[in-house]
């Protein structure tokens, strides 16, 4: 049986791609200075927990319930002695809390029994924990222990790649090994929250401003064609102007509406 944990076979990149990838990531850097993990943790546990908690919602609510989850929660044996049913109204807010709770008292039951209370280092170990995929490894070997074995792909991380033209894969263990050949491996951990900054700044799921952002011009094929502001034609042809915005929005939402 192939090794979950094994690095992936990376694709061959000509030395134009990777300067490509190096100009995206330079811009990248100077746009966001301060890109970091936005889950809140202290200990290594609670980045594992609060990541299991992300899937399917947004930091911002697992945020919201994790202060009061650690707090009664504080050490993975606390888990690992307490039902699903107890560690449930700690994260009810969030969704599929069900399987969610179970997936934490399972982790915290096998970091207690099989690594003595603390998180591995490993990517074959994480994988081997409940409610763990790559992603999921891969946001803690990173952010805790800056250990980089590979890229976090999440929603924002595969719709930059495609858009910034540095993967046509469709799936996220793909677009991950394209990321991987591109980039140095000291920025993979960095490189995934300066695409999910500019994911959530800039690109936004329901309309970013594409024409007007000096990144997306030069890199992404959506802004070519889209309007600037001073480009955008006057006000008294505003029923012109209306109809062109129209056609050029419509056009976007539509490509934007495939990718999530
Ligand atoms: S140009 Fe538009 S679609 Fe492309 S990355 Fe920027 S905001 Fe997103």
């Amino acid at each position: 049986m192939a090794n979950a944990g094994a690095e992936p076979k990376l694709p061959r990149k000509t030395p134009a791609q990777c300067e490509r990838a190096r100009r995206i990531l330079a811009a990248l850097k100077l746009r966001y200075p301060d890109a970091h993990c936005e889950l809140d943790w202290t200990k290594p546990h609670e980045l594992l927990m609060a990541t299991i908690l992300s899937a399917q919602c947004t930091d911002v609510s697992v945020n919201k319930a994790t202060p009061g989850l650690f707090k009664a929660f504080p050490t993975p044996a606390d888990y690992a002695r307490a039902t699903p049913e107890q560690i449930e109204p700690y994260i009810r807010t969030i969704g599929l809390f069900r399987s969610k709770a179970k997936a934490l008292h399972e982790t915290g039951r096998m970091l207690t029994e099989r690594f003595g209370g603390e998180v591995p280092r490993k990517m074959g170990e994480l994988l081997l924990l409940r409610g763990v995929a790559r992603k999921t490894a891969n946001v803690v070997l990173g952010n805790c222990f800056g250990i980089n074995v590979g890229v976090v792909v999440d929603t924002h991380v595969g719709r930059l790649a495609e858009r910034f033209a540095l993967s046509r894969a469709k799936t996220p263990a793909a677009i991950e090994a394209d990321l991987m050949a591109l980039f140095p491996r000291e920025d993979w951990c960095l490189l995934s929250h300066l695409l999910i900054f500019h994911g959530r700044r800039a690109c936004k799921a329901r309309g970013g401003d594409c024409a007007n952002d000096a990144i997306c011009r030069e890199f992404c094929s959506e802004a070519r064609g889209a309007k600037t502001v001073a480009e955008a034609p006057a006000p008294k042809r505003a029923s012109a102007a209306k109809k062109s915005t129209r056609k050029v929005d419509g056009k976007v939402a539509r490509k934007r509406g495939t990718s999530r």
